[in-house]
Formats: structure tokens, sequence, C-alpha cells
């Protein structure tokens, strides 16, 4: 029997501290939860988001459709009608299976809990997305990141070599990847897929913006499923992602989806969405126009290296990474500096496209000192 122990508000903090060290796993306490930086009223150009909100119009329109949503009851579990629609709208063949996640997040979760055992190893360029590393150690699987070449160009040769050598249940290839922007080649993503001995996903959070996808083709092997989200094309707040598939991986995907994961707001929004779906991707052209300006202008400027996107936004290695960040900060704009989190983004600061004018701001700062 363990010893009577008072209630944790009558605990000292060294005991309550103590008391956590045993229960919770040792890898989950040595992390730090997502950051995410509070904006405080600056241009936002950290964090991918669309910068363009809805029309008036649609706007009343959801608010409307919204109105009428009965919340006292659970949403559709899987989401099915949304499902239609949004098969309708991708004009996926029958064959094709979607889940639907809160957030693409969750389905990497989904993704990875239904392949991974803790014997598995889950493979994934690097740098690239965060959530491939923590997920899988979330699931005890062990993560094996191949290292870009210098210029953030996928190492196809050792790509191959590590699927050979580590035998992945699953792969991730973020595409466009993120936090550098490029499209690998298609060539070399067929070629992983081809050597993979488990699962390949191809994530396609920046879809909208790239001039190529894997989704069209995703019956075309056996071993592939695509992940999207709504999020970088203007819906964050909505958290939807799903992933798209054969019926027969959507179908164990299912079984590890939490029952109700999309709530019924989201659920009654998309549809709206989809019908202005135009609307979407003009925003998307306008910000793969204001891309290349951005990216032109500071490719310029003195002492700047900027690398190929076809995202939302500019990877660019400044003189001083930390002096720029605090400077635009000062001057009341918020990007992401990722130098300190990978040896190969060294003094790199990532920047999201936003509006002509956010973007002017941000230029306007950068060349009152270079
Ligand atoms: C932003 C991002 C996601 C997560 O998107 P949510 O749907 O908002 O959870 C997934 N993958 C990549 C590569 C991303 O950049």
């Amino acid at each position: 029997m363990n010893a009577p122990q008072p209630p944790i508000a009558e605990m000292s903090a060294a005991a309550v501290a103590a008391r956590v060290e045993v229960t919770i796993r040792p890898e989950v306490r040595a992390l730090n939860a997502y950051a995410v930086a509070k904006a405080h009223g600056a241009i936002k150009l950290d964090a991918m988001e669309n910068p363009y909100d809805l029309p008036a119009p649609v706007h009343a329109e959801l608010a409307a459709v919204l109105a009428r949503v009965p919340l006292n009851r659970y949403p559709d579990g899987p989401g099915d009608s949304i499902k239609q629609a949004l098969a309708r709208s991708l004009g996926l063949p029958k064959e094709v299976g979607l889940v639907l996640g809160n957030g693409s997040d969750e389905i990497l979760q989904i993704v990875t809990t239904s392949v991974c055992g803790s014997e598995a190893v889950v493979l994934a360029p690097d740098p690239s997305f965060v959530m491939y590393r923590l997920n899988a150690l979330y699931a005890k699987a062990r993560f094996v990141g191949v290292p870009l070449r210098a210029d953030f160009a996928l190492d196809v040769s050792a790509m191959l070599a590590a699927i050979e050598r580590e035998r992945p249940a699953l792969v991730w290839i973020a595409y466009p990847n993120n936090p550098t922007g490029n499209l690998f080649p298609e060539a070399a993503v067929e070629q992983i897929i081809a050597a993979a001995p488990g699962l390949v996903v191809v994530d396609e959070a920046y879809y909208a913006f790239a001039d190529h996808s894997f989704l069209p083709r995703v019956l075309e092997f056996a071993n592939l499923v695509v992940v999207r989200t709504v999020s970088k094309i203007g819906m964050a707040g909505l958290r939807l992602g799903y992933a798209a598939a054969h019926s027969a991986w959507i179908a164990e995907f299912d079984k590890v989806r939490p029952p109700y994961n999309v709530n019924a707001l989201t659920q009654a929004a998309l549809p709206v969405l989809l019908s202005h779906e135009a609307t979407l991707a003009r925003q998307a052209q306008d910000i793969c126009a204001e891309r290349a300006r951005l990216s032109g202008v500071l490719a310029r400027t003195q002492g700047v290296t900027t690398y190929p996107t076809q995202a939302n936004f500019v990877l660019a290695r400044v003189p001083d990474a930390n002096g720029w960040f605090a400077a635009l900060w000062a001057a009341g704009i918020l990007v992401k500096n990722l130098h300190g989190t990978h040896p190969l983004l060294a003094q790199c600061l990532r920047i999201t496209v936003g509006t002509p004018a956010e973007n002017d701001r941000l230029l306007a700062a950068v060349s009152s000192w270079s």
C-alpha cells in the first residue's frame, strides 16, 4: 500500500515536482511545449497564415449557417458529408478515401500511431516539419533525420541509403518542405516511394502555392498517403486537415481517430468555404505574386541569400538573424527566427508572405539598415 498522500494543494512545490517526475515519461518531461509566439498586434509573418480575411458576404453567409448548428448534438463522427464535398471538390476517384483531422497535425499523429510500434523507424529529410519527429517520440518510435544538402536540396542517394539501412515503417516528405520552402523533385519522391518498405506520406500543407501535387497519383503506388490542410489557404482557425489514400489505408486510420475529432462548427463551415473556392484560389495567386516580389527584393539585398520557394513563405539567410529578428519586432513585424534550431538553418529567417502593404513594411524596415 502507498502511504496516504496529502491533497496536491497542500503539497510543497518540490513534492509536486517529485510526483510528476516519477509519473510522466522522461522523454516527455525533457520536451518543451510547442511554443507559439504571441503577435501582440504586430504584423504576423511568422506562421504561414493567409493574410487576407474572407470577404464580408462570405462572413455573413458563414454566420447564418453556423447559427443553425445544433450544438447540443455530437457532430457527424467521421464527417461523411464534408468528406463527400471535399472528394467532389478535389475530383477524387471512388477508390480514394479520406480521413479528417483536427488540423493536419492530428492526421500526422493518427498516421504515426497507426503505423508505428515501439520498434519502428520514422524517417524524414532534416530539417523538415518538427511534428514528424515529435509524433515519433510520442509513439516510442525511433526518428531518423536525413540531412538535406547545404542548399536544402534533397540528398536522394542519402535518403535511399537510409531507407535501405533503417527499413522505416513511415517516411515523411513535406512537399513543399517546411521550413525551407522548396519542392523536392517529383522523380526523387517517386524513387523514395518505390524504395520504402512501409508507408510514405507526402504532406502537401502548401499545395495551393506549388506547381505539382501527388494527390492525382495517390492510386499509382502501393504505399502512398497524401495529407493536406486548409490552414495555409485561409482557414487556419478552422482546424481541418485530411489524408487521402486508397480506402484500405483510410479504414485503418479511422480506427485510431478519436470518435468526434472534427467539431460541428468546422463541419458546417467547410461547404460554405468550398463554395467560395475561387476567392481562395485568387488569394493564393496574389500570395504567389507577392512571394516573387518579396523574394526578389530580399535576394538583391546586401548579404542576403534567398532560396527557391513554392510555399507561402520565403527562407532568407541574413547577416545576423537575431539582430534582424529583434529589429523587425521593434518595427512591429513578427517573423520566424530559425537561427539555432538546426545547424543548416544558421542565420535563417522564415518570412511568411503577407499582403502587399505588409510586405512593403517589411522591405522598408530591411532597407533602413541594409
Ligand atoms: C503547417 C503545417 C502542418 C500543420 O497544419 P495544420 O493543419 O494547421 O495542423 C502540417 N505539415 C506541414 C508541413 C506544415 O507546414
